[in-house]
Order: C-alpha cells, then structure tokens, then sequence
C-alpha cells in the first residue's frame, strides 16, 4: 500500500492532546474500537483524549459517500459490519476524519466535529468485534526456545506454528481475570486439582481478520496483507501448572481457554504501513516454503512495534508506586509475519471469518530484558522477580495487574500507540465438585 496524506508526519491537530508527544493518538493513528457513554454503545475513533462518536457523526450527516458509508456500519456494538465493507471503506472514513480533524479546517467544519466527541476518560471501551474464531501461533524463535529448553520443535521453521483457541472467553482490558481451577502435578507423582499456582502472562500482538474466504480456497501470500483490518495487543493469560500436565499430545486447552486480553482499539494496517520493516533475516536457514514468502514479505512483511509489560502488586497499588516494567521486546523480531500467519492458516483450505483474531505468540527476543512471559524470566517459577518495594514473585498472585502497551515506530514519524492491555488478578472460585 501506498503512503498518502493520513501518513504525513507534519500533520497537526486543532485537538492539543492529539499532538502531545506522549499520546498514544495523534492524527496519523486513528484506531476503531467501540464505547459505551451513557446507556449507548457504538463505534468510535480515538484521538488525542476524545473519541469520536461515529454513529452520531453519521446522524449528522458529517461524512458523505463510503465514508458516510463507513460510519453508519461502524454505529452498532461491534466493528464487523465495518470490517465486512472492506479496507476501502475504512480508508475513505480515516481520510475524511483526519482531514476534520487537521489543524487547518475552518471552524464551521470544526465544530460540527467537536459536537460528534466524548471524552475517553468519560467512557467505557469495550470488546470491539465479535470474534468467531481465535487462533494462537507460536512466532518467537527466543520464548520457544526458552519454554522447550533450548530444542525447537522440527516445524518450527518450516511454518507458523499455532492451535486453535477459545473466542467466547476473549475479554476486552480492564476486564478482571479470575484464577481457573484445573489439575496439575503436585508433590511425590500426584495429580491435583485446585486454583492453578502457577499463573502467568503472554505478551503478544493480534491481528483481526478483515477479508474472510471461502472454504477450501487458500490465500496466497500476495493478497495475504490484504485480508488484515488491524491489529491490536494480546494478553494470552496461561495457567502454566494446567498447561504443563494437560498439553500432550493435543496442546494447550484450559490452561489457555480461562481468558485472553485485548486491547480495545483497533490499529488499523493503513495506519501502519510507515512503519514496516523487513522481515527477520534468517541467516544460516532454508528459505520458507515458496507459498508462504515473497519478496515484499521479505522486504517489508514485519513491522517495527516496541512492547512492554509492567506488573503491579496490589500492595503497590495501595502505595500508589508505578508498576514495574519487567518486559521491553520488538515485534519486528519475530521469526513469521502476521502474512505468513495468515497464508499458513488459510492454506489448507481453512475459512476465515471476518474478526477472527490471529494471535502472534509471545513475543520474547534473545535478551533476558525482553522475555515476555513469566515462566521465561522466572525459568518456570525456579527463580524470583524482584520489585521496588521489595516484594517478590515468581508466578502472578491474586490481586496482582499485567499491564501491556506497544507502539510503532519509525524515525520521522509520530509515535502510534495501541492504548492499555490491562487485567487484574482475583481469587478462584471454591472449586466445584
Ligand atoms: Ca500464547
């Protein structure tokens, strides 16, 4: 995709937090997500501390053809019927939102604007789209590496590894995570069966599917990009004691399907497209098989997004001490692109549905300072995390916060943020027996 005019970095707001160095949405973002203010919900825009109400936006006639078009199908509780209208639409809508929202639009145009927007800190963002199908790969060369001991499975390099994984427990941040109960090993060759003691997180990146297929008809990796609306941050919650014991010789099921976190706004891949980069060079590595690489994959199939996971105890937060940052990793690292990703699932024949979510794997890298789960940087619970209070952890503990950020970014060009990817530890139910 071509760059155009939303991407120019000289652009400017008329809204002052748009262009604050520090926000996550300056003019150049301008991510999907929907809100709840007041008894409504509907889609929204974010920029700066504002969100743009689309829905009423729409009503007032502020927007005209697909843009029009655009707004209307994004009014509703989820984002699909936008999604379902294709990339065009939506690039139709952002071009005419960041043209309402440039610094240099007359105060006529302005104010009709300014009339369709709620502050963020006003409202509640919830889960964007009705996700029918969650799949989570297995992208970092490093978090396998550490999690098989030092041996990676014979496919790994061959394809994106992934299962498939639960939608219906896929929760929006801010939502509480409560402890599964579940069977794991215990002392002396037991089984038990009780809240897991080994509760972790997963940083990871997602992306939705914004262009579905047919069953039985594969996509290439040409159009591959194509099929993605956006992306968002992924928490991939994982109850490591359930995991272990349950995984062979089928995989992760409750020790993942309990919940995962995402972000609420959606980034979209037009908002992206400055900020990509070659993929990771395999030096010493075949090349991947020939449906699942090309050369634009190859040249600019990744994209340059820092991570970071902070985690913050409840004695911290009664304190008011800031949470710990115990992760900063690049998701340009990562050893298969979300192309890739999606060109594997699909080359069976597999159908994707329209806000299926594809989930990146944790997103570690080779330095200890970017190991993104627990199980990594504690070496499976053996030793501990140390925080500035003096508290110590080796797996996550009720009442304990997992906070997750990312950003994209490119010299010369604005900082894009994905907003908070946030959760919070509580107690397991007495387990039903
Ligand atoms: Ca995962």
């Amino acid at each position: 995709m071509a760059l155009n005019r939303t991407h120019n970095p000289a652009r400017r707001s008329w809204l002052a937090s748009a262009n604050d160095p520090s926000t996550d949405f300056p003019i150049q973002n301008l991510p999907f997500g929907v809100f709840r203010h007041g008894h409504v919900t509907r889609g929204g825009v974010a920029i700066g501390d504002r969100i743009v109400d689309l829905a009423r936006a729409a009503r007032n006639g502020i927007f005209t053809g697909s843009a029009a078009e655009a707004a209307s199908a994004a009014s509703g509780t989820v984002l699909n019927p936008l999604m379902r209208l294709g990339r065009a639409h939506a690039a139709a809508l952002r071009n005419d939102l960041a043209d309402l929202l440039d610094a240099g639009i007359d105060k006529q145009h302005r104010e009709s604007l300014e009339a369709c927007m709620v502050p963020m800190a006003a409202a509640e963002l919830l889960r964007p789209v009705e996700i029918a199908a969650f799949t989570d790969f297995l992208c970092s060369i490093d978090h396998t590496l550490r999690m098989g001991r030092d041996t990676l499975p014979a496919a790994f390099k061959h394809l994106p590894i992934a299962y498939n994984g639960r939608a219906t427990s896929v929760i929006v941040s801010g939502t509480d995570i409560v402890r599964p109960n579940g069977q794991f090993a215990g002392a002396g060759g037991s089984v038990v069966y009780g809240p897991e003691p080994w509760l972790d997180f997963e940083l990871e990146m997602g992306a939705f599917v914004g262009v579905a297929n047919d069953l039985g008809a594969p996509v290439g990796i040409g159009s591959a990009d194509q099929h993605i609306f956006g992306f968002c941050l992924v928490n991939d919650w994982s109850a490591r004691g359930i995991q272990f014991f349950e995984s062979t010789p089928l995989g992760p099921f409750l020790g993942k399907s309990f919940s995962t976190s995402i972000s609420p706004w959606i980034v979209t891949a037009e908002a992206l497209e400055p900020y990509r980069v070659a993929a990771v060079t395999r030096i010493g590595d075949d090349a991947p098989p020939a449906h699942l690489e090309s050369n634009e994959n190859r040249t600019s199939g990744a994209f340059d997004i820092e991570l970071q996971a902070f985690v913050r105890t409840s004695k911290m937060r009664a304190q008011n001490v800031a949470p710990l940052c115990v992760t900063t990793t690049q998701f340009r690292d990562m050893y298969w692109t979300f192309a890739q990703m999606l060109a594997h699932h699909a080359s069976n024949g597999c159908n994707l549905h329209v806000g299926d979510l594809l989930g990146s794997g944790t997103t570690s890298g080779a330095t200890d300072a970017s190991r993104a789960c627990l199980a990594e940087i504690t070496k499976r619970g053996t030793t501990q995390l140390d925080f500035p209070d003096g508290e110590t952890r080796a797996w996550l503990e009720d009442g304990d916060e997992v906070i997750l950020h990312g950003h994209a970014v490119r010299a010369g060009y604005p900082r894009l943020g994905f907003g908070e990817c946030r959760g919070r530890i509580v107690a397991a139910p007495t387990p039903s027996l």
